[in-house]
């Protein structure tokens, strides 16, 4: 078996001594059933199966071609010289016949499945390792139809995004509880004294196998399988635990949860934050509900009762990516809202763009004359945060104060913040 990265490998030198005009195929072979195999026969059968499925593949292809094992159920075949991908499928199509005598060892006899994807330099892709993809890819395709081979083409990729968001989907609704999913907390600051005023909660998945989804992947997802009530209360409760030392060291501090639009409009909302921030919070101004302009859009009476209802338990609001939503200011004026968040595209071009300093100038504005207090997301340099202090923005978070941290790195960066503000008092 020469295995992955050595095939990749090899399959990089070929492809950059080819001649001009020539075509390139990789054909990826699996024989999906040799688990049961393995299983049913032992594995010293399997092994002749997988030797007798590589001599009769070797026998069909030309001199020039060559088949390597990559793992214990597949190969890749390397078919260079060619003129058009018609001599590629012939050879998938060549594979398929020589492959179809039973396979006879002693007193078994056996009918072996193949599937196989087909893909071609340059056409499919521009590299080795994108080239084999495409092949797998394609053999991917060719499992569900086993009697016949699969050819890559770009329609397979939106197919495979559709199977790993399902795989991902299933995924989540196990990574709560096998404590796959962690918080990290982001700092906002008061731009005038630099005092650290909170901390937005944002969730994190590192799956157990190392791969790490982000946020704008799994929370649409948990969105559509009504997960993310689920997930909204884990962040709510592991942030308000987390945070009760900050709430008695930082003065006013309050930590941000985000409530994206399925949740805000889950029946149950209401009854599960409030319980929360009862059992969590001293003083219930402690919990800040980020809520998206774009959730007041879609229903804005449903919108306005649950956030008047917020409101009355003295829990904090905060409407999200302001100025991305298109809401109205006669909305503006009816909502129970206390803060306006500025959405990071329009702050990270506010030295750059004067269009979008009129957009920021005019936020401020805006919420100051409705006695709303204003933050500033995605403050990534010292220009940027000067700029914003001058305008009279009140608080700031961004990459340049803090980036999200776990709960131990937030730990330490607020030590220093409070040490550094004792011995001087300004940002
Ligand atoms: P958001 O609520 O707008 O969160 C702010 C996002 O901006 C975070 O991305 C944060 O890492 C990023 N950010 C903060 N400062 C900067 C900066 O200076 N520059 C840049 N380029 N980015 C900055 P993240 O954590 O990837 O979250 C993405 C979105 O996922 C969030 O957008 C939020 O809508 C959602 N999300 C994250 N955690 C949760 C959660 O626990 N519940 C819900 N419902 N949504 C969440
Ligand atoms: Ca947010
Ligand atoms: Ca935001």
């Amino acid at each position: 078996m020469v295995g992955r990265r050595r095939f990749l490998g090899d399959l990089a030198d070929m492809l950059g001594a080819r001649q001009e005009q020539e075509l390139v195929a990789v054909l990826v072979l699996r024989v999906p059933h040799i688990h049961e195999i393995n299983i049913n026969y032992g594995y010293e059968l399997a092994d002749q199966v997988i030797s007798e499925v590589q001599a009769r593949v070797a026998n069909a292809l030309r001199d020039c071609d060559t088949v390597e094992r990559l793992d214990e159920s597949s190969f890749a075949l390397v078919l260079p010289r060619l003129h058009g991908g018609a001599q590629a499928e012939l050879a998938a199509a060549k594979i398929i016949q020589a492959c179809k005598p039973r396979f006879i060892f002693g007193e078994h006899e056996l009918s072996v499945q193949l599937a196989i994807g087909v893909a071609l330099y340059p056409s499919d892709a521009l590299d080795a390792a994108a080239l084999l993809r495409c092949a797998e890819l394609a053999a991917a395709q060719a499992t569900d139809n086993p009697t016949d081979y699969g050819v890559y083409s770009p329609a397979l990729e939106k197919r495979a995004r559709s199977i790993h968001s399902y795989v991902l989907e299933r995924a989540l609704h196990e990574a709560i509880a096998r404590d796959e999913i962690y918080l990290c907390l982001q700092p906002k600051i008061d731009l005038r004294s630099g005092t650290l005023v909170g901390a937005e909660a944002l969730a994190r998945w590192t799956r157990h196998n190392g791969e790490v989804v982000s946020p704008d992947i799994f929370i649409p997802l948990a969105e559509r399988s009504s997960l993310i009530v689920q997930i909204t209360m884990w962040t709510l409760n592991a942030a308000l635990r987390s945070c009760g030392d900050y709430f008695e060291r930082f003065p006013g501090f309050s930590v941000a949860v985000n409530l994206s639009p399925i949740a805000l409009g889950d029946p149950d909302i209401f009854d599960f934050v409030s319980q929360a921030a009862s059992i969590w919070c001293t003083d219930k101004c402690q919990l800040t509900l980020e809520i998206t302009e774009g959730a007041l859009i879609e229903d804005p009476e449903a919108a306005i009762a649950i956030l008047d209802k917020f409101h009355s338990e003295s829990i904090r609001l905060s409407i999200d990516d302001f100025g991305t939503g298109y809401s109205s200011l006669s909305q503006l004026g009816r909502l129970s809202v206390g803060e306006l968040k500025i959405d990071k595209s329009f702050v990270m071009g506010v030295i750059d763009s004067e269009r979008n300093a009129k957009i920021v100038r005019s936020v401020i504005d805006l919420a100051h004359n409705f006695g709303m207090t204003v933050v500033a997301e995605g403050i990534e340099d010292i220009e940027t945060l000067q700029f914003l202090a001058g305008l009279g923005c009140d608080y700031g978070q961004g990459f340049f104060i803090g980036r999200p941290m776990t709960l131990d790195v937030f730990e330490t960066w607020a030590a220093e913040r409070a040490a550094e503000m004792s011995s001087a008092p300004a940002v």
